[in-house]
This record gives structure tokens, C-alpha cells and sequence, in this order.
């Protein structure tokens, strides 16, 4: 799954991309795990709301300011999006039932971009049992 960010940082619900390709494939029950291969940007699970969603930001620009001193930042001036990136995980694992995510409903699975604007690349890997044993009816 690809998903192009639009700002420097930026909370993206990705839940509905998400759905949307385990609605196409087989499979029914089991774990999504989903995870991003990058360093820079980070997923979480939480409340689509725009006061949340701008908290969260605040929270961890509090927590790792953009200025530094930095080493990281004599090679590559983003070490606030690394560190950032390092509070927060770069996978999720959900539970997966009748081919749906199992949120709650005030859940939503979000790509959190740290240096933005980026395309990102989302990777979901799905363990458990796929319907017609794996066969295209
Ligand atoms: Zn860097």
C-alpha cells in the first residue's frame, strides 16, 4: 500500500485503504501485521479527531524538538523525524475476523509522517486462514 503524505508531519488515517485491500483478498481470520520500512515515520492506533491528531504532533515535538544539537544532523538534517519516529513503532499487529480489522469504534489505524511530505510505503503481511483453502472461486 502507498501513501502519499502531504505535509512535514501529519497523522494519516490509512484504516479505510486497509480495509479496502483485505476486502479484496481471501483471506477471513487471523493477524494483520502491518508495518512501514522506513525510519522517519512511524504507525499508531487511535481517535481520528483534529484536536487529537494536532495533540499527538505537539506531544512528541514537545518531547524531541526539531532543534537540536544533533549528531545526526551533520550528515542528514532530519533527526527529530528519527527520534520521533523511535517513540512510536514501526508495525501494529491486529486481529483480523470475517475478513474485517478488528477495531473499536472510536479506533483508527494512522501513519504518523515525521518528515513529510513523503510517498510511503505501508507492507501488510496477514498470518491466519484464507477462505476456499487459498483457491479463486
Ligand atoms: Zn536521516
Amino acid at each position: 500500500l502507498r501513501v502519499q503524505t502531504e505535509r512535514r508531519s501529519q497523522l494519516v488515517n490509512i484504516t479505510p485503504q486497509v480495509q479496502e485491500l483485505l476486502g479484496r483478498s481471501e483471506f477471513t481470520e487471523g493477524i494483520a501485521l502491518i508495518s512501514v520500512p522506513h525510519t522517519t515515520c512511524a504507525l499508531a492506533v487511535n481517535e481520528d479527531e483534529e484536536g487529537l491528531k494536532e495533540d499527538v504532533l505537539q506531544l512528541l515535538s514537545r518531547l524531541v524538538p526539531e532543534a537540536g544539537p544533533y549528531e545526526h544532523n551533520k550528515v542528514d538534517n532530519n533527526a527529530h523525524a528519527h527520534l520521533r519516529s523511535l517513540l512510536q513503532l514501526p508495525y501494529i499487529a491486529l486481529p483480523i475476523s470475517a475478513g474485517k480489522l478488528q477495531l473499536g469504534s472510536w479506533q483508527s489505524l494512522f501513519l504518523v509522517e515525521w518528515d513529510g511530505p513523503r510517498q510511503r510505503m505501508v507492507l501488510i503481511t496477514l498470518m491466519g486462514d484464507v477462505a476456499n483453502g487459498g483457491k479463486s472461486p
